[in-house]
């Protein structure tokens, strides 16, 4: 296996074989990159200078952009014949880069110099909800504990159209939100929520789209998903509660989105790819492929401001999602829906079989019932103002590890 002349420390998230991309800011410029270790490659520099050797990209600026949306647009062929230029410039044995000092020093720069931004430019937002174990706990806690999955959800990927303005990149706080809450058998009143909640999920990023009224199917749907990164989505459960039915979430949902800069492509993901769960019923024929998975790693940790560090909550795994990627393609675009460039589709809340793998507050804690304890000595149901929510995922095989990086934020106070 190849290495980078770059220092990258085995079990680090960004080894030479990931080269996540994504947006970044240093010294008063916007810039796009690949993370490499500790370092960002200045992709919009190497274009820049004419050293991008991509006979497709001659005379094209696609990274000298404020987000990756350009570059997506240029399609499959064109991010393999990046990738495979960004593996050879970096490896240890190739010397024009390497060799290069003072060209080292301009185009790779250290990751704690710059602040990353979106990555994208988001369109379109969708949130899923493919993963059987958590719909059957929220059909347990929300509706029927004898009869918790409604009779739709083993033929189709549900899902429901989220606020794409709303998505913010990891480390921007989110405020609590004010809205109606319904306690007990008392009038609804407008209040800041009692229930601040976080659900952990993969947001898989388009790179190319399609026409208003030409559906993808399913066996071409890979090509047109780029890439993913960790999502967080924040929720207010006793919102939700009170205004899902019948249209679903809304007010609940649509304060804060938080997604993490690094975008790991789903080239890099391949080979970590797994064989999904057995679908029973066998799904309707637009929706029938071999579903696809990937073994990723996703751990919960929490911190509150008695805590000097974060702590494990929850962790939980890609592999178990009961839809995947390919299929959630396949149904958004049956209809004729247009998926564009940057828009996002949400895994949904990845929870895995047991207590200890599921992957929101709502699960963990049953609705309340049941507290977390903290090394702080501290308990929780839901976020109290203050308190940080991070995610940390990546993915081994054999001796290859890559990373997501980490996604975090923390619960501003409402008003
Ligand atoms: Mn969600």
């Amino acid at each position: 296996m190849k290495k980078s002349f770059v220092a990258v420390p085995t079990g680090h998230p960004f080894p030479l074989y990931n080269l996540p991309y994504g947006v970044f800011d240093h010294q008063g410029k916007r810039s796009i990159g690949v993370a490499i270790g500790d370092y960002v490659l200045n992709l919009t520099l190497i274009e820049e200078k004419g050293l991008l050797q991509i006979p497709a990209l001659v005379g094209k600026k696609v990274f000298n952009q404020q987000s990756l949306n350009t570059f997506l647009r240029c399609g499959k062929a064109c991010w393999h014949a990046v990738r495979q230029f960004l593996i050879h410039l970096l490896e240890e044995n190739t010397p024009d880069l390497r060799d290069n000092m003072a060209l080292r020093s301009e185009v790779l720069i250290p990751q704690n110099q710059v602040l990353m931004q979106m990555p994208v430019q988001v369109g379109g937002y969708t949130d899923f909800y493919s993963s059987i174990e958590h719909a059957t706990n929220i059909g347990k806690l929300f509706r029927d504990p004898t009869n918790p999955l409604l009779p739709n959800w083993r033929h189709i990927p549900v899902g429901y159209d989220g606020r794409a303005s709303a998505i913010v990149v990891s480390g921007t706080k989110i405020k609590r939100p004010k809205g109606q809450l319904k306690i007990g058998e008392e009038a609804p009143i407008c209040a800041p929520t009692r229930k601040f909640d976080t659900e952990i999920e993969l947001g898989f990023i388009m790179g190319t789209g399609n026409d208003l009224g030409s559906p993808i199917s399913i066996n071409d749907a890979h090509d047109h998903v780029f890439g993913a990164v960790m999502l967080l989505d924040w929720s207010a459960r006793d919102i939700q509660q009170w205004e899902y039915v019948p249209l679903g979430p809304f007010l609940g949902k649509n304060f804060g989105t938080t997604i993490s800069p690094w975008v790991v492509t789903l080239e890099a993901l391949q080979p970590f790819s797994v064989q999904g769960p057995v679908q029973d019923p066998q799904p309707l024929p637009y929706l029938q492929k071999q579903n696809i998975n990937f073994d990723i790693d996703l751990h919960l940790e929490i911190k509150t401001p008695k805590m000097d560090a974060y702590q494990e909550i929850a962790h939980t795994n890609y592999k178990y999602m009961y839809w995947d990627i390919a299929q959630q393609v396949a149904h958004h675009t049956v209809n004729g829906c247009n998926l564009e460039s940057g828009d996002i589709l949400g895994t949904g809340t990845i929870s895995g079989p047991t207590p200890d793998s599921y992957g929101s507050l709502i699960e963990l804690t049953w609705n309340g019932a049941n507290p977390i304890h903290l090394n702080s000595g501290e308990e929780r149901t839901y976020l109290n103002d203050n308190d940080s929510m991070r995610v940390i995922a990546w993915t081994k095989k054999d001796n290859l590890c890559i990373g997501f990086g980490n996604a975090e934020a923390t619960v501003l106070a409402a008003k």
